[in-house]
């Protein structure tokens, strides 16, 4: 199912419930959790993103905390590859390297750790670790332009930004150097 039927993507999308107003007034937040709960339509999804994804010889799937996990440690479990979390600051225990990015108000930080990928982001034959970042969500894409560049430092090359749902209007995609697929927009 390399490319999703209308009716696929029309399920995926009726499953995602909308609430307004949350975290702050002015938010549409698009919660994940009513699919996750219905286990034909994560299925839908999974096999989607697994479809799509088998012939890119990916060495990781990286997911961004906290969302990202989830998509992310299925789908690199489906593609027999390695799952690797990027989190917020302070969360991992090893040595890391970090990439601040702005909010509206202030900055927030990601972490990687610095092995994440093999030594200088080298698999144990020299070859250059290939990596699917993944997501819920893009909205300004200050988290996943971090995430991208956190990948691309240790060495490692992201080959390709997911996201299940890209919110166009805010043009979030435009910092990310990678190619950027979008199950929804
Ligand atoms: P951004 O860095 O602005 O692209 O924000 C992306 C991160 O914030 C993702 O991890 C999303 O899970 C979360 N996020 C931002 N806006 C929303 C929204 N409207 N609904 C749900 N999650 C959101």
């Amino acid at each position: 199912m390399k490319e999703l039927s209308t009716e696929a993507r029309r399920q995926i999308l009726d499953s995602i419930r909308t609430v307004p107003d949350f975290p702050k007034p002015g938010i549409e937040f698009k919660d994940i959790t009513t699919l996750l709960g219905k286990p034909e339509i994560f299925d839908l999804l999974m096999d989607h993103l697994e479809a799509r994804y088998e012939g890119y010889d990916l060495d990781y799937v990286a997911g961004i905390d906290a969302r990202g996990f989830i998509f992310g440690s299925i789908l690199a479990d489906r593609l027999n590859v390695g799952f690797v979390p990027v989190r917020k600051k302070g969360k991992l225990p090893y040595t890391t390297v970090s990439e601040k990015y702005s909010l509206e108000y202030g900055f927030d930080e990601v972490e990687i750790h610095i092995d994440a990928f093999g030594h200088n982001g080298c698999q144990s034959n020299g070859k250059t670790s290939r990596v699917l970042l993944i997501d819920d969500l893009i909205a300004t894409g200050g988290t996943a332009v971090a995430a991208s560049r956190l990948i691309n430092r240790i060495g490692a090359t992201c080959v390709e930004a997911c996201f299940i749902i890209e919110l166009t209007f805010l043009n979030g995609k435009e910092g990310i150097s990678a190619p950027v697929y979008s199950v929804l927009t």
